[in-house]
């Protein structure tokens, strides 16, 4: 049987799309190793969010070539996508695929095998209108299954290089989100994680149908789903009708990420993320009258290209008036290629790094104060995975408003929804004590996922 072993960097979607890409090797009769073994194929999946990205990606793809000399080295994903004249100068690297035609690549890597001819299969993404679908029966470790419901973006915020690796906003026919979901719920998740790289555009370029209605139907068509996590949304996308389905949903769980960047309108602007603070803050104001208790998460980015003193604390004062339950916390990476990264007025690293602390420092105050108003309340917990701690061993996991809770308990209960009394609030994770198991229906909805 051959052999294929994989190394994925980088977001969700890579880690669901090398799911994806080793079903198909699978379907092709290969056994997978681990990465650090000896193979015939290595398949790095690579990223490029950041110029560390690429650095990482190419001490990766050596490690590959080191390890097996005559394997076939195949790169694909983002970074593959937009180097892939950099990659192919890298000694031993025999095939590259961008973040399209994946269904080619066990082809092109059999081709190589017959010819020893190296194989660029990468296309130009900004002509790609479709949504390359995908099996993604099972993950290999996680107890959370994500679900890729669209590609790419349209928004071309000065700091990101994704739309380059990524291409315009497609999204995944319904019929086949609903199909790959209730696979996903057969194989015994609880709990789906609805991904992209611009999520909530959703429907976007489509005429009759939006997110909020592919929520609608994933709640009400896909049997024994318990629990459905939107990745990220932008203000803009939480419509009227959004609000209206979060507030009669059983299923969506109380936590929303919701990407703020900045909270100081003239740095918004050189973004180019094309909302005010003031715009941001009504959608919240909103939600929550919607959704009391709604854990709000968010990502800021610190010391963007003139980012003043003041433009900091603007931004400071905002993420404190909001009261996110945490907020990851960026530096401002100098993104080669895009338009930030050739701004003037570079903020220092020591300053950078400075205010990257206050802002995690505020974000753990945040996270704590949020914790707190559920100390002593049972909630709805899926048990990941077992830690250890000195002699002790518990279950962590998190609740559906996004709390870590860890506590005591069979790791039979890893992977099952159960319901757990928080005794202790706290930052990064509370404790609790298990209160009993919610689903006990015996059959394939409980099933361990592999
Ligand atoms: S919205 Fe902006 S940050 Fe997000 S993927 Fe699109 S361009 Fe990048």
């Amino acid at each position: 049987m051959p052999t294929v072993a994989f190394h994925t960097l980088g977001c969700k979607v890579n880690h669901y799309e090398t799911e994806g890409i080793w079903n198909m090797f699978k379907e092709n009769g290969y056994e997978r190793v681990e990465f650090d073994r000896q193979s015939d194929v290595y398949v790095i999946n690579t990223c490029t969010v950041t110029n560390t990205g690429d650095k990482k990606s190419r001490q990766v793809i050596r490690r590959a070539v080191r390890k097996n000399p005559d394997a076939v080295v195949c790169v694909t994903g983002c970074y593959a996508q937009t180097s892939p004249g950099e990659i192919m100068e890298i000694p031993g690297v025999d095939v590259i695929v961008g973040t399209q035609n994946r269904k080619n690549m066990i082809d092109y890597i059999e081709q190589h095998q017959r010819t020893r001819e190296p194989i660029n299969g990468v296309s130009n993404i900004m002509k790609n209108r479709v949504f390359e679908e995908m099996d993604v029966p099972a993950f290999t470790d996680r107890t959370r299954a994500s679900l890729k419901i669209q590609e790419g973006c349209n928004n071309f915020c000065t700091f990101c290089i994704i739309p380059w690796s990524r291409g315009l906003l497609r999204s995944r026919d319904p019929e086949n989100v609903i199909e790959q979901a209730q696979n996903l719920v057969d194989a015994g998740y609880k709990e789906i994680v609805l991904t992209g790289i611009h999520t909530a555009g959703y429907g976007e370029d489509m005429n009759d149908y939006n997110f909020a209605r592919l929520l609608r139907e994933l709640e009400t068509r896909v049997d024994g789903l318990k629990r459905i996590r939107i990745s990220s949304i932008e203000a803009s996308q939480i419509t009227d009708e959004v609000i209206d389905v979060l507030d009669k949903s059983e299923k969506i769980v109380r936590h929303l990420h919701i990407p703020l960047q900045a909270g100081s309108d003239s740095v918004l602007h050189r973004m180019r993320r094309k909302y005010s603070t003031g715009y941001y803050k009504q959608k919240i104001d909103k939600i929550r009258k919607a959704l009391p208790g709604l854990a709000i998460t968010s990502d800021v980015i610190v010391g963007f290209p003139g980012e003043t003193k003041e433009e900091f604390m603007e931004t400071y004062q905002f993420v404190r008036e909001i009261g996110y339950s945490e907020l990851h916390v960026f530096p401002f990476s100098r993104r080669t290629g895009t338009p930030a990264a050739r701004m003037n007025d570079q903020v220092d690293d020591d300053i950078k790094n400075e205010r990257v602390n206050q802002m995690i420092e505020l974000s753990n105050q945040l996270a704590k104060k949020y914790a707190s108003d559920y100390e002593e309340e049972v909630l709805e917990v899926i048990p990941e995975e077992q830690v250890d701690e000195g002699s002790a061993n518990f279950l962590q996991g998190y609740t559906d408003n996004y709390l870590k809770v860890r506590f005591s308990g069979s790791p039979e209960l890893i992977g099952k929804l159960v319901r757990v009394k928080i005794t202790k609030s706290g930052y990064p994770y509370n404790e609790g004590v298990f209160v009993r198991v919610m689903d006990d229906a015996a059959g394939a909805a409980d099933k361990q996922p592999i």
